[in-house]
Parts: C-alpha cells; sequence; structure tokens
C-alpha cells in the first residue's frame, strides 16, 4: 500500500514536471517567432530608406561626375561602399527571420546528392581555388534539402576560405552512431587556419567575425548563425572542433524521426 502510495506520488511529480518542461518549451517557440517576425519587420523596412540613399548617391556620381574634386568623388564612393555592406547586412538579416518563421519541407533525402548540390554551387570557388573537396558516403535523412544545401555550401565555403594551405582540402562524411536511436552525425573538415577554443561558441552568433572586415575575401559574419539556425529547425546540434593552425571540423545532427517546427 505504501509502495503504491508512493509510486503514485512520484509519477504525478514527473508529470507536473513534464507539463511544466512542456510550457516553457512552448512559450520559448512562441518568444521566438516573435523574434523572428521582429527581424524581418525592421529589416524589410530598412531595406528600402538604405536602397534609396544607395541609388541618390549613384545618380550624384553619374550626374555630378566631371564636377566632382577627388575628395567628393572618394566620399561618394565610400557612401555606396557603406550603403552596399547594408545592404548585405539587410538581407542577411532577412533571411535568417525567414529560416525561422518559413516551414520545413520535410522528405527523405539521401545526402550525397544533396552534398553534390552543393559542390555545384561551390565550384568556381573551389576551381579558383585549386582545392580538392571530398564527398564520402553519407546517409539518407529527412530533411529540408534545400536548407541542408544551404548549410553544406556555407560550411565547405568556410572551409576553403579561412584557409592558408597552397593545397586547400575539404572532406564532407558522416560518423555512424554508436548508440541505437542516436543520430549520425555529419561533418564538414577543412586544413585551414582552425579556430581558437575560446572562439568556438562565438562563430556561430549573427555578425560574429574573428577577422578583418576584409581579410580572406570579407564576409558578414551571419553565415553560421543561419546553418546554426537551419539546423536547430531540423531538430539538430552543430558545433566546431579545430586544431589552430592545422583545421577546423564542423559537426552536426538532423533528428533522425521527430523533426520539430
Ligand atoms: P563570414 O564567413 O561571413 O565571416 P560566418 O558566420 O560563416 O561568417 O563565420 C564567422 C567567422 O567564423 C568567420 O568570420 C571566421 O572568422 C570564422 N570561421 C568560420 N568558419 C571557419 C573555418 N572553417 N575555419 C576557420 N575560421 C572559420
Amino acid at each position: 500500500e505504501a509502495t503504491n502510495m508512493l509510486r503514485a506520488a512520484v509519477l504525478d511529480r514527473v508529470r507536473t514536471r513534464t507539463d511544466q518542461a512542456e510550457r516553457v518549451r512552448s512559450e520559448l517557440a512562441a518568444s521566438r517567432k516573435e523574434l523572428d517576425a521582429f527581424v524581418y519587420v525592421a529589416s524589410h523596412d530598412l531595406k528600402e530608406p538604405v536602397r534609396g540613399i544607395h541609388g541618390y548617391a549613384h545618380y550624384l556620381i553619374e550626374q555630378a561626375g566631371a564636377k566632382l574634386d577627388t575628395e567628393e568623388r572618394r566620399r561618394l564612393d565610400g557612401l555606396v561602399r557603406l550603403t552596399d555592406r547594408m545592404e548585405g547586412l539587410i538581407e542577411s538579416l532577412l533571411h535568417f527571420s525567414r529560416v525561422g518563421q518559413l516551414d520545413l519541407t520535410l522528405a527523405a533525402a539521401d545526402l550525397s546528392g544533396v552534398a553534390a548540390e552543393a559542390l555545384d554551387v561551390v565550384a568556381p570557388r573551389i576551381a579558383e581555388a585549386g582545392a580538392e573537396v571530398v564527398i564520402g558516403p553519407l546517409p539518407t535523412l529527412r530533411c529540408d534539402r534545400r536548407w541542408v544545401r544551404e548549410v553544406l555550401v556555407n560550411l565547405i565555403t568556410n572551409g576553403l576560405k579561412y584557409n592558408d594551405q597552397p593545397h586547400k582540402r575539404v572532406e564532407i562524411g558522416y560518423t555512424v552512431p554508436t548508440a541505437e536511436g542516436d543520430p549520425p552525425v555529419l561533418f564538414v573538415r577543412d586544413n585551414g587556419i582552425g579556430i581558437p577554443e575560446r572562439h568556438r561558441e562565438a562563430v556561430f552568433q549573427m555578425f560574429k567575425r574573428l577577422h578583418g572586415r576584409t581579410d580572406y575575401g570579407g564576409g558578414t559574419g551571419a553565415g553560421l548563425a543561419i546553418v546554426r539556425k537551419i539546423v536547430d529547425r531540423h531538430g539538430g546540434r552543430i558545433w566546431a572542433e579545430s586544431v589552430p593552425g592545422a583545421g577546423s571540423t564542423f559537426y552536426f545532427t538532423l533528428a533522425t524521426e521527430k523533426c520539430p517546427k
């Protein structure tokens, strides 16, 4: 009798905790959605005026070109460059919020095919760098293939970009799960400059860059934030490991069965 009462009490406790956790999770999801909606509206509204300023600066250069002295011309060129950059940042924010808002189209996808598509996108950069990109065997997983392709494009591009080696190499593969029910862990490995331990989480923050604005071909620092969001939406996890000077490996999972909204 006493054991039964104890069991009932414990079960009740567990149920309450589970309910609480469920509530917190759905509140969190709701506020994430709200944040995405806010970012979307804010960046969308910023886009028009910035485009306008860009247009005016261009117009001035075209129309008054001959009358401008060197200094005036230099400043107007600077204005065009800055608004260019702002438009890039705004586009990244818009895209970031879209990843949070749009529904995923989930279907079984052969990731070898998805990786081959990613390679097509990156082909010009691979050729230019004289790099080698190797795709190992990959599993078939339920995911939104367009977005997973974007994850791979970003990771491959970074592996080539943050790389000083004369022979740049990127390898895409996965490790077979050791425990049943565990998702396979996909990886993109490069032989590039590496990421110091203290920055390994920070690189996933929006607009975070470890180098000067124009070093390593520039960039907005949005890529990995978007990549993490895509992985999050698939119920997966992404992290980086690295030996500075020798290369980095980005690991990620995609939930195998239940993919949360
Ligand atoms: P971006 O490439 O536009 O700067 P990302 O969000 O893709 O933005 O990356 C953020 C920063 O993380 C980069 O600026 C770079 O400093 C660092 N980083 C990303 N990928 C790698 C890599 N494979 N090797 C070394 N550093 C990297």
